[in-house]
């Protein structure tokens, strides 16, 4: 935690009151100073009076202006013991003196000790001026500097949390796979290096780039790339390092940002996940965030508060344009948006070209085939997959890098670690029964992506893995690929239901049902591929999102969805039967790859077609996937 002048003074106060109560009780006593002659044990004034009467008292000292006497007075019953007793004597006592002469006893006043009373005053004093001190230093503050009390300390000055690069060192040619982006992006870096040439026409140079993409797309790479082939300082700081406890520092660290940044200029400003301060104001439960809106609002005054010519750009990062505050995206702010998408294929050989470059690749290696491998990686997991096959191939202590290794890291990204397989058992049985059902389902229907290779080597959660090669960026799904993923999906169960019959099907199929059902629903509501019709009854289903509307609402009635319910469940029978109706129908050759399955814990996508055509005609899938 940041120890900050306001939370110092919020403990100090409360300390210090029980300090000040601490003291004054100190204080109040000792004022009535008895030094060494206190006593513990009370009298009464009437037993006092008593024990006079009997002559056993010695000596009286009265303290307190006569308000309290220690008395040594004879014990009862030990005669030669002195007991010293304390009474507190009643406000008139006037005769009280005579009679102590009278009866020849020791009595001595003392006066109340004027020093303590002096501290007593003293504390009295000190509390409220430290007090009234802290105030007048917390009003002061605030009021030297302008625009109210949430700006009451500036927390951010002393701690930036900016980050700033005077020198990236990363070029265009570092960033590969996303070229229209790159395109776009060039231009910005001629208003850094030439911005004459723009306002000698007139021309309002943009202020703010938003870079929209999933993470790992290398939107990061992007900003600093710009700032390296400018040769401008690159300013850094994160969205969620602008949210702070207090209300304020956010706004501050903004201001603060701003200023550096003006002081550098030219130079980009780069704000990562600005979703987390740029979020749509007054929305969400409970209100709005004071302080996230506060800092909005100062990076809104900031975008507007310097001229285009400066020669300051932000650049911001998010995934999640559509939860930003519309005020951000106004003409002057972030005026332009630009997409980065993760690449496609050609886009992941440039970037696998270009991690290659410092690292020591066998001359077997194709690229081109792990391009092909990888559908949907990002930059980033393509940077990693290649790190993790450096790595590899260091632990295997081989001079380079082979397709081996390759092929064990995109295993290893996808699906985690590998595991120990299992001995020979039934559980093993059951689990390679169940692979192949989904291997033998997929390879007998024409619509399904052709199997890379089945394993019963365990890898993260899985106890065994059937890898299939998906096609080449799926944007446009048919149908009938549809209904042959489910039906593929489905055959792990179904081998376990026609091989060990009803009552032994295992929990493993868990993850299978969930895709199976996602599938069958989105075909229903989102893709019109029902009998309901083509409708689209339900938007893509995201979290709950407290930035926005976060009541889901459904367009339909109940009586649709009880049609849309049943329409679900006739897809997933429909291909539950196609599957068992697979598995069924080839029996022995199930039975015969079990047994190589076992035997050999993988088997290859070649060897495992080359088998099943031996028993059953397997479909030409050459028109789908591209081959290699
Ligand atoms: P983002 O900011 O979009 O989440 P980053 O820019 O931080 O992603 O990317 C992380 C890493 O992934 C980069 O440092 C780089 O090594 C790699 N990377 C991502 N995209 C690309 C790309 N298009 N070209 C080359 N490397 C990339
Ligand atoms: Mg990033
Ligand atoms: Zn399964």
């Amino acid at each position: 935690m940041k120890l900050s002048w306001r939370v110092i003074l919020l403990w100090a106060i409360p300390i210090l009151v029980i300090g000040f109560f601490f003291w004054q009780g100190t204080f109040t006593t000792s004022s009535t100073n008895m030094g060494q002659n206190t006593a513990n044990t009370r009298m009464t004034y009437g037993r006092f009076l008593d024990y006079i009467e009997a002559g056993r008292v010695t000596s009286v000292d009265l303290y307190d202006n006569g308000r309290t006497a220690i008395v040594e007075a004879i014990d009862l019953e030990l005669e030669d013991r002195v007991q010293r007793l304390r009474v507190d004597l009643p406000g008139n006592t006037a005769d009280l003196v005579p009679r102590l002469r009278e009866a020849n006893i020791n009595l001595d006043s003392h006066p109340p000790r004027n020093d303590g009373a002096i501290w007593g005053i003293l504390g009295n004093l000190l509390f409220p001026l430290l007090l009234i001190g802290g105030l007048f230093f917390l009003f002061r503050r605030s009021s030297n500097v302008p625009g109210g009390p949430g700006q009451a300390m500036s927390f951010g000055k002393s701690r930036a949390r900016f980050m700033m690069e005077a020198k990236t060192g990363i070029m265009f040619d570092d960033v590969a796979g996303i070229e229209e982006a790159k395109e776009e992006l060039q231009e910005v870096v001629t208003f850094l290096k030439k911005p004459e040439r723009f306002t000698a026409v007139g021309a309002r140079i943009p202020k703010g780039v938003l870079l929209i993409g999933p993470p790992g797309t290398g939107k990061t790479l992007l900003a600093k790339a710009i700032a390296g082939e400018a040769g401008v300082p690159f300013f850094s700081i994160s969205g969620s390092e602008f949210v702070e406890m207090f209300v304020g520092v956010g706004a501050s660290r903004v201001r603060d940002l701003f200023k550096k940044a003006k002081e550098n200029a030219p130079c980009i400003i780069f704000i990562d996940e600005i979703d987390a301060v740029g979020r749509q104001r007054g929305a969400g439960i409970g209100g709005g965030n004071d302080e996230r809106e506060q800092t909005l609002n100062q990076l809104l005054t900031e975008m507007d508060g310097f001229e285009g010519n400066t020669g300051i750009i932000v650049i911001a990062a998010t995934n999640r344009v559509d939860v930003l505050d519309s005020a951000l995206l106004r003409p002057g702010r972030f005026d332009r948006q630009i997409i980065v998408d993760p690449p496609d294929i050609k886009g992941r050989l440039e970037i696998l070209e270009v991690h290659a470059r410092n690292k020591k690749l066998s001359s077997e290696i194709s690229l081109d085939t792990i391009a092909r491998r990888t559908p949907g990686f990002t930059g980033a997991d393509l940077a990693n997959l290649l790190n993790e096959a450096a790595i590899l191939t260091a632990r295997r202590r081989k001079e380079a890098i082979t397709m081996a290794e390759i092929d064990a890291a995109v295993d290893r990204v996808i699906a985690g670690m590998e595991g120990t397989p299992l001995v020979d058992s039934k559980s093993k049985r059951l689990i390679a029964y169940h692979e192949l059902g989904h291997a033998l389902v997929g390879t007998l229907l024409k619509a399904h992506d052709p199997v890379q290779k089945v394993t019963l080597i365990p890898r993260g959660q899985a106890q065994g893995l059937t890898w299939f090669t998906p096609s080449e960026d799926q944007t446009l799904i048919s149908r009938a690929q549809l209904l042959a993923r489910i039906s593929g999906a489905l055959g792990g169960r179904a081998a376990e239901d026609v091989i060990f019959g009803d009552a032994e099907v295992t929990t493993g199929a868990g993850n299978d049902l969930q895709q199976v059902t996602g599938m069958a629903r989105q075909m229903v509501t989102r893709f019109g591929m029902s009998d309901l019709g083509p409708l689209s009854l339900e938007t893509q289903q995201s979290e709950v999102f407290l930035g926005r509307d976060w009541t889901m609402r459904s367009d339909y009635s109940e009586e649709i969805a009880t049609r849309i319910d049943a329409q679900v469940r006739s897809i997933v029978d429909h291909c539950y039967e196609e599957a068992k109706r697979l598995v069924r129908e080839n029996r022995t050759l199930v039975d015969r790859l079990v047994e190589l399955l076992i035997e050999k814990e993988t088997i290859d996508g070649e060897e495992f077609r080359q088998i099943v055509s031996e028993y059953a005609e397997v479909p030409d899938k050459e028109q789908l996937v591209p081959q290699f």
